[in-house]
């Protein structure tokens, strides 16, 4: 038997896991409601922002509501909206625009900001650190505390310096116990501990499945003369509409000459041979995309999963000990495809709860009251409002969804008075491969298109090669048997970054290789396994993607 690990512990009044919008929101908030309070927050990137993707155009409400200064404060939205433009791509040589009038309102992006989630999320930890937050980068939490009453008492940091066959090497670190009154886990996307809480304390009994998205996006340097600061572009059709799978694609021009350009495959797909990452490669070849792109230079690339699911999805988001905010609870609002403005403002509302609870002096306990503090927020009416774009476009599709939308949000603000159900999940959607017709992706160009070893290279992805992997298979045997006789072992083209692949041996036989040193940290695996059979866990802290600005 291994002896048991002697770790040391530190105390906290709150422990926030995720130095996203969620968790930095919800430590400032903390610190501004009682100076007093001990706080920090853990995050997995090696320094704040390494492993923040998003699009992304922020909708500045919940940080007017925390730094009304943000303006003097230097905040770094540099960019304000000047102009949307909606597309209907038919074809790759073929678009029509949707006039204004006929989207869903929440389409339209007046007083929002074209900013890098990344840089963001760097300014706001500076103020989070000014305000007295302790913030450990390149640690992550990779386990639960639980107390003698079963409530969630703090996280264990990961150990660091164990070897790939579990010994322990001469860098050998244990990880550390954090201990809080409250742990508040703001993971993002599927948090490999949020879904362990929502397995545990059964969060999600009565809820419809979660759904998701994987994002892909790439950052590029444009010349002067094709770049339109302010200019947001929203697409939907081409190339999804090829498979009738869902989705859309957006294209962002920021500051000093970059444009952010993304495709989000809705991870409901049925074709097997589907792969997000080609269809997003030859998504900038459609002619109305590639004119912003051309003669430019990409300079970063990356992904991650994206919550669809709304309020029907949402699990309950307190339990003994801690609270799920932001993405890892899915407070994203897909008819906005946003989700910051939300994730901050149920961490503030997180904040608000828990500092209530210990300026009365109360024993920690469930923090019950958090369900109707945040069902009376802003946030939470707007996801109302929105709940039925994601199931509508599952029933009808991109088209005739976003038309039902149009009725839903715009001629009846949300009011109509049922709500739909979307009850399959996204893992059990995939069709047989024998039964579906590969896609003919081209071979990329160099220019506009580029191959995943390449892609993977400028997201400067680097984990420890010296460690247990993070990818855990429940059954080692399942892609050579079941998913590759099904389904041709879709996490071959499902992964963005080439972490899965089936290498024939001289003698014939296959085996299943797993890259895990590519890996970054999308999360895409964990949801769309047809078995479930993949667990992402944390690996060494600092380790992953380091995103400069995405
Ligand atoms: C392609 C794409 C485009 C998008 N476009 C927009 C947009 O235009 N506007 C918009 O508002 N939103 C957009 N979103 C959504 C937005 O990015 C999210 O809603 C938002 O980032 C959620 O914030 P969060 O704090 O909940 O999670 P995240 O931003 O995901 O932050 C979670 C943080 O926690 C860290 N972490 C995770 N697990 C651990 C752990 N165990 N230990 C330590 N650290 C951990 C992560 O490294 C990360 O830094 C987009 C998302 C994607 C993928
Ligand atoms: S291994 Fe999983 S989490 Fe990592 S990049 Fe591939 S799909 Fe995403």
């Amino acid at each position: 038997m291994e002896p048991e690990i002697e770790r040391e512990s530190m105390e906290y009044d709150v422990v926030v896991v995720g130095a996203g919008p969620a968790g930095l929101a919800c430590a400032c908030k903390l610190k501004q409601l009682n100076s007093d309070l001990n706080v920090c927050v853990v995050e997995k990137g090696s320094e704040v922002g390494a492993h923040i993707l998003s699009g992304a155009v922020l909708e500045p409400s919940a940080l007017s509501e925390l730094f009304p200064d943000w303006r003097e404060q230097n905040a770094p939205l540099h960019t304000e909206v000047k102009e949307d433009q909606i597309l209907l791509l038919k074809s790759e040589q073929s678009t029509q625009q949707i006039p204004g009038m006929f989207a869903p309102f929440t389409m339209h992006n007046k007083g929002n900001y074209i900013v890098s989630l990344g840089n963001f999320c760097r300014w706001l930890a500076e103020q989070a650190e000014n305000l007295g937050v302790e913030i450990f980068p390149g640690f992550a939490a990779s386990d639960l505390v639980f107390d003698e009453t079963g409530a969630v008492k703090g996280i264990v940091t990961g150990d660091m310096g164990i070897a790939e066959d579990g010994s322990h090497k001469d860098s050998y670190m244990p990880g550390m116990e954090l201990h809080a009154r409250y742990t508040v886990f703001a993971e993002g996307c599927r948090g490999h501990l949020g879904k362990k809480l929502i397995a545990h304390f059964e969060l999600d009994e009565g809820k419809e499945a979660q759904h998701y998205g994987i994002g892909l996006k790439e950052l590029w340097k444009v010349p002067k003369e094709i770049h339109q600061p302010g200019l947001v572009v929203h697409t939907a059709g081409w190339p999804l509409n090829e498979t009738q799978s869902q989705g859309g694609g957006f294209l962002y021009h920021l500051e000093d000459q970059q444009v952010a350009v993304g495709l989000i495959v809705d991870l409901s797909y049925s074709n097997p041979w589907l792969s997000p990452f080609d269809e997003f490669q030859r998504y900038k070849h459609q002619k109305d995309i590639k004119k912003h792109l051309e003669g430019g230079e990409r300079i970063a690339y990356g992904a991650r999963a994206i919550n669809k699911g709304g309020i029907q999805a949402q699990p309950r988001m307190f339990f003994p000990g801690g609270l799920l905010i932001g993405d890892n609870a899915g407070t994203l609002n897909f008819a906005k495809i946003k989700g910051s403005h939300t994730a901050m403002k149920s961490g503030m509302v997180a904040a608000e709860v828990i500092a209530k609870n210990i300026q009365a002096d109360n024993a920690p306990q469930t923090l019950s009251e958090f369900e109707s503090a945040y069902k009376a927020s802003w946030a939470w009416k707007e996801l109302y409002q929105q709940r039925n774009f994601g199931p509508a476009q599952h029933r009808w599709g991109n088209i005739l969804g976003s038309a039902y939308a149009f009725i839903d949000l715009n001629l009846f603000r949300g009011a109509l008075p049922w709500t739909l159900s979307d009850p399959v999940a996204d893992h059990e959607k995939l069709k047989p491969a024998e039964s579906t017709e590969a896609p003919n992706y081209p071979k990329p160009d160099g220019k506009l298109s580029f191959d995943k070893l390449s892609s993977v290279f400028i997201s400067n992805t680097n984990h420890e090669e010296d460690q247990p992997s993070h990818l855990r298979l429940t059954d080692p045997a399942i892609p050579l048997n079941d998913n590759l006789e099904k389904f041709a072992e879709p996490a071959q083209r499902y992964c963005p970054a080439g972490v899965y692949e089936i290498i024939e041996n001289e003698d014939g036989n296959k085996r299943f290789q797993i890259n895990a040193q590519n890996c970054v940290h999308c999360k895409t695996c964990d949801i769309k396994d047809p078995a479930q059979n993949i667990t992402w866990l944390c690996p060494e802290g600092g380790g992953g993607p380091n995103y400069p600005n995405m």
